[in-house]
Parts: C-alpha cells; structure tokens; sequence
C-alpha cells in the first residue's frame, strides 16, 4: 500500500501529462512558456482570485508573499509552530522574528483566541497555516488583522481545494500561497507554487522578485530572487486540472469513511482521537493524521501490517535548533502535545476503500495490542 499513490493517478492521466509535457518540449520555451500564463489564468478562476503568480515552490510563494510585503529585519510575524518548516524559516531568511502562537488542540491549527496578545508595536503580518487540508479560522485572524492594519498570508500549502464558508482556501486573506509538491492536494513532477492576491500591486510586486526584481528586461526595481516555476511543471498541473474535481471529491469522501470508521476507536481507546473538522469548512485532507497514543509502538505494529505512516511533525519549531530562541521552552503546549501524539495514515483520491479498510482494521488491531501488551 501507498502512503500517497501518485502512480495510479499518473496511469489514468498518462495520455494527456504526457501530451501536455511533449507540447513544451516541442515548443521549447522551458521558461515563461504559454503554459505558466494558462495555468495563472485557471487557478485565478478557479479560487477566484484577481490574480494568480505561480513560483519554484510554496517555500519561494511564502518568500516572496513576505518579499512583497516589504518584511524588513527586526519586523515579526505571528505563526504557529505546528506547521513545516518552510512557514517559519521565510520569516527568519528576511531577518524577521517568527513569533509563535499555540494551536487549537482539535483542529491543530492557529488559536485566533492567542493572536491578539502576541500583536506588539513590530507586528508586520500574521501568517495562519491551513494545516491537514483544513482552513484555519481565516474570519477571525482577519479581524483582528483588520484592527491592527495588518495583513494577513494564509499558508495553504496543505489545503488548495478546501473551501470555507464558501470561499476557497488560498482567496482568503490579502495572499494566499500554494504549492505543487507531488505530496499535496495538487501536485506537479517537481517543485512548484503559486500565491494568490486580489491586491494589483501586490501582484505586481510579486512578478518582478520572482524574475530578479525585473520591472522590464535588465531594469531592476527591487531586490528579487529567481523563482519561477518551469513551463514544464506548469503543463503537468494543467493536464491534471480535470480531474481534480474528483479527486477532492474522492479526499472529502475518504476522509469522512475514515472518521466514520474510527469514531468507535476513539470511544474505546484513551489516547486515541480525531481532528475535528468545523462546520463552516471542509478539509480535503492533505493529510489524515489521528491522534494516538504510543505513537511508536502504533507505527511500528502498523509497519508490520504493511501499513505505511508518517508523523507531522514530530516536533513544534520553537523546539527545533533552529528556531529555539524564538520562543521560551514551555510556551505552546498544545503544539507540544500534538507532535507527541499525531499520526498520518494513508490517503489520496486513489486509496481504494478495501485499502481503508485494511488500514482501520489494522489501527484496531495495534490499539488493542496496546491494552492487553501483547
Ligand atoms: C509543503 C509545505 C510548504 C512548502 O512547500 P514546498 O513546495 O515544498 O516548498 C510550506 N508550508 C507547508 C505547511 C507545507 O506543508
């Protein structure tokens, strides 16, 4: 079993990825081609966005969102420490100060409740995180940002295809940034991104860091960076467009069997939980990570079984080497709590439910293991 099958997909799409790859080879602009304006012009409409920038990846998106900004050293940004690396490191690659929030314990994402003490004078942005696939409580981070003149930049990395209160997941805040890491809800066969924003000069701003700062050819107007995403790349995620549909359908119906599924578990198993998943949102489930406990012991029982898993992430930022210094060692403790107890099972559009069900029988199994010892 896959943790995330990328090769059934690549088989039911192989005709038309391949075709779109062979169109750029044969036109052979491998930098800027047609296919980066198309793919601009289908992800703006599609989350309804102004205007759609892709990038070399979410990483640069994130880089170049605060770029774009005008982030400056010594600003500070408030994230959470639950997230990958890539949200934080940004802040701190610009010479800025990742000031860390805690989590909800539920959903895992940042705590609108805590945002609002961490605001001090420096405050540049806010960047929640749409962690598993879920929005984060995008309407209340974007109020308290509206009463402090911040913006705010949605980290959607995990979660291109959610929607919440009826609006999509990157279109939510001032910028939104995606990316096309195989691994993610919409993929590509290397690195990739893009971030969105309904602000012209924003946009703007974006285009030229993204090509060195360039407003015009050799005219550099700022300091940029080289972050544009292949033609090549551009064309793989357009050829997989249509049937994305479906597969976010396939997320949301798996996701829901899965919590059907394991609901029993969590009433049977101390230690054992799921996300919560609130009601004005969906999650098309980047990931679908549980709560367990003996996180090891679990991994490892399902290992045997042949089930592969993953743990994201096994440690919050601020207690990461590199990250310490931002933040006191026993702030966030619900970050805390949640990198010792979180698991992520298989999933993707093309996890067949006989697979799933192997998959819960399995989990079952190494619970019960647990409370008995064997
Ligand atoms: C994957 C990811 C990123 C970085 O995206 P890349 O395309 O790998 O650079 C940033 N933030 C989060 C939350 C992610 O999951």
């Amino acid at each position: 079993m896959h943790f995330i099958d990328l090769q059934a997909q690549y088989a039911t799409l192989k005709t038309d990825i391949d075709a779109a790859i062979h169109r750029v080879l044969d036109h052979g602009q491998y930098i800027m081609g047609p296919e980066v304006k198309q793919l601009e012009t289908a992800l703006a409409e599609r989350v309804g966005a102004k205007h759609c920038v892709t990038v070399s990846s979410g990483t640069e998106a994130l880089l170049i969102a605060l770029m774009a900004l005008d982030l400056q050293p010594g600003d500070e940004v408030i994230t959470t420490p639950f997230t990958f690396a890539a949200t934080a490191e940004v802040i701190a690659l610009l010479g800025a100060k990742p000031v860390f929030v805690d989590i909800e314990p539920d959903t895992c994402n940042l705590d609108p409740t805590l945002v609002e003490a961490a605001i001090t004078p420096k405050t540049r942005a806010i960047m929640p995180v749409s962690l598993y696939g879920q929005v984060a409580d995008m309407a209340e981070i974007n109020a308290i940002a509206a009463r402090h003149r911040l913006p705010v930049i949605e980290d959607a990395a995990q979660s291109f295809g959610a929607t919440y209160r009826g609006n999509h997941s990157g279109h939510l805040s001032t910028i939104g940034c995606t990316s096309f890491f195989p691994s993610k809800p919409l993929g590509c066969y290397g690195d990739g991104g893009a971030l969105f924003t309904d602000d012209d000069a924003l946009a703007q701003a974006a285009r030229e860091i993204r090509v060195h700062g360039q407003s015009a050819r050799y005219t550099h107007t700022r300091v940029g960076l080289g972050g544009r995403m292949d033609t090549l790349q551009c064309a793989v995620v357009l050829a997989k467009l249509p049937r994305f549909d479906w597969e976010l359908q396939r997320r949301r119906e798996l996701g829901a069997r899965y919590h059907q599924l394991l609901a029993p578990l969590a009433e049977r198993h101390p230690g054992f939980g799921l996300l919560t998943v609130r009601p004005d949102r969906d999650s098309v489930w980047g990931q679908y990570t549980v709560f367990v406990p003996a996180r090891a012991k679990v991994q490892a029982a399902l290992q045997a079984a042949g089930i592969p898993t993953a743990v994201h992430y096994p440690k919050p930022l601020h207690h990461q080497a590199a990250y310490a210094a931002f933040c006191c060692p026993d702030c966030c403790p619900h970050s805390v709590a949640a990198a010792a107890r979180v698991m992520s099972l298989p999933m993707s559009p093309d996890l067949s439910e006989a697979d799933q069900d192997r998959v819960v029988a399995a989990l079952a199994d190494a619970l019960a293991g647990l409370s008995t010892g064997t």
